[in-house]
């Protein structure tokens, strides 16, 4: 096998759902190497869910090809390998509990996928612990917060050892405490564990992190740059129902009204060191 393929790699797939009028991805390619950090955005119905349903083999396109770490999705042999390699969270929290038991419910995953159980009882541990959930082990999943939940989820992905891990707007019903922790939790893995993350969300400031940014318009992509190529296309994200992160949105206010020179910062903290000097001046 060629050692040198991408770890994900997407050309122009098509998918049509059953019953559907209109193709919900109408020729997408792109490729994400191993340790990447990719975000992708996209209003509603671009086809997002869509793409990270084909990363896992849940759907299989209907032209066009989806290789994992070299393996086509395509190939059902390879597809229990396929879902050890990239693990997905979805958006709610409630549908992604299947047992009464925060551990069991944890151990869920690679129980299914067939690995030993003393082995099982480690990575529950270990992903537990990597969520900040240790103490819940022994919990009823039900009772948690959303936020909880959502890191449970998230662990069970872990349990499973992937490479990849896909978030498929796994923040988007918590509030914003709990968004915050799943976000700093998952820069982690990607930092210290060299975790491939693939985040899905409709929250820009969640993108400003990644390596690079995709974004998705009507079952396309429509353009792919780092966050500060995609942030400097304002007009172009809201032509399609996106925004900039707030700070990007207040950067560029001041430099319309020539308070500031043109400048790509994205973080608070850059904008703030920005606007000090001049503060102080008046
Ligand atoms: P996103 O995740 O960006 O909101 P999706 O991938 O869920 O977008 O949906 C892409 C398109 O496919 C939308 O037009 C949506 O209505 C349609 N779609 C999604 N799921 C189904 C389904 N199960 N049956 C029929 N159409 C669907
Ligand atoms: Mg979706």
């Amino acid at each position: 096998m060629d050692e040198r393929h991408s770890m994900i790699s997407v050309e122009n797939v098509k998918y049509t759902y059953d019953g559907a009028e209109t193709q919900a991805l109408r020729g997408v390619s792109f490729d994400i190497e191993r340790g990447e950090f990719v975000a992708i955005v996209g209003r509603n119905g671009s086809g997002k869910s869509t793409v990270a349903k084909l990363l896992n083999a849940l759907l299989i396109p209907e032209e066009g090809t989806v290789r994992i770490d070299g393996m086509d999705t395509i190939d059902e042999e390879r597809t229990l390998d396929i879902r050890k390699k990239v693990g997905v969270v979805f958006q709610n929290p409630d549908n992604q509990i299947v047992t009464t038991v925060v551990e069991e419910d944890v151990g869920f995953g690679p129980e299914n996928l067939g690995i030993p159980t003393e082995q099982i009882i480690r990575r529950v541990h270990d992903a537990l612990e990597a969520v900040d959930m240790l103490s819940y082990a022994k919990s009823a999943p039900h009772m948690l917060s959303g936020g909880q939940k959502q890191r449970i989820a998230i662990a069970g992905m872990l349990a499973i050892e992937p490479e990849v891990l896909v978030l498929d707007e796994a923040t988007a019903m918590l509030d914003p405490l709990g968004r915050k922790k799943i976000i700093d939790i998952v820069n982690e893995l990607h930092s210290k564990r060299g975790i491939t993350v693939i985040m899905i969300t409709q929250y820009m400031e969640e993108a400003v992190d990644a390596d690079r940014i995709i974004v998705m318009n009507d079952g396309l992509i429509d353009f792919t740059g780092s966050p500060r190529e995609v942030f400097a296309q304002g007009d172009r994200l809201r032509g399609i129902g996106l925004d900039v992160p707030v700070i990007v949105g207040i950067r560029d206010e001041l430099i319309a009204k020539g308070l500031i020179a043109p400048c790509d910062v994205l973080k608070a903290e850059e904008l703030a060191e920005l606007l000090c000097p001049l503060l102080l001046k008046n």
